[in-house]
């Protein structure tokens, strides 16, 4: 396809590829980063676009808007659909989390037991009967400053949050993500993060994901460690108003 939106993305896309490659080699880094691209708010046209151009990873924060979007790529696309892993970013109200087991491929947003009992029990549910459904990998979202109404888990409550996930059947715990307070520099929110992503790796070893960085800070989440950036405006432009 080459209308002039995927010309536009596809730019974007190599942009910020290149800002990924100078921020891993300024960091001294060998490693890759997993780029989520977040297309929320976005209409399913781009999300075709992104999928026709090799984007593996999309990101979605809102649970109705993402499964709509989902429904709507595996009918009308059903060979693309089978490439794209679906992220879940965004807050999850408790009651909601079955559903979402129910489509995402990966989820970055998990901050209570309540939501990680949801997703197990959404995920044990599309399992039965098959045995192939594979678990479901997911994050913890640490709430750096405590103020858990933007979403996260304290760090106080971390450790006992991912003992209990590490024993759920149908889930994997794969790692912690973080979205910096609006108050102070970025640098050192990440830094912050990344001693707790340590500390979450040492008692979990499977747990070694730590998802940082967003269009307008992926240079020091990269040079804090970050092994996954969520890049939405850098790459499809300002999200339209609803
Ligand atoms: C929207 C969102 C992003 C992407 O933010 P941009 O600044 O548009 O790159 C990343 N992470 C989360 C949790 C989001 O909700």
């Amino acid at each position: 396809m080459s209308d002039p939106r995927s010309e536009e993305l596809a730019a974007r896309l190599a942009e910020t590829r290149d800002r990924l490659d100078a921020a891993l080699a300024a960091a001294g880094r060998t490693d890759e980063v997993d780029l989520v691209v977040v297309t929320k708010f976005h209409p399913v046209d781009d999300v075709t676009r992104l999928a026709r151009l090799g984007v593996r990873d999309l990101g979605e924060n809102r649970v109705q808007e993402a499964a709509a979007k989902v429904a709507d790529l595996s009918a009308a696309e059903p060979g693309l659909a089978a490439g794209v892993r679906w992220n879940m970013i965004g807050h999850i109200q408790s009651k909601k989390a079955a559903a979402v087991a129910g489509w995402a491929d990966r989820v970055h947003s998990v901050d209570s037991v309540r939501v990680a009992d949801g997703l197990e029990k959404g995920r044990a549910r599309a399992a039965a009967g098959r045995d192939d459904a594979p678990v479901l990998p997911v994050l913890l979202q640490l709430s750096l400053d405590g103020d858990t109404t933007r979403g996260g888990v304290t760090r106080e409550d971390l450790p006992g949050l991912a003992d209990h996930v590490a024993a759920l059947e149908h889930l994997r715990l794969a790692g912690l993500m973080v979205v910096p307070p609006l108050e102070g520099a970025p640098a050192a929110h990440f830094a912050d993060a990344a001693e707790v992503a340590r500390a979450l790796r040492r008692d979990h070893p499977g747990a070694g994901q730590f998802s940082a960085g967003m269009s307008g800070d992926l240079e020091p989440a990269i040079a804090a460690g970050s092994t996954c950036v969520r890049v939405g405006t850098a790459i499809l432009g300002p999200r339209p108003v609803i």
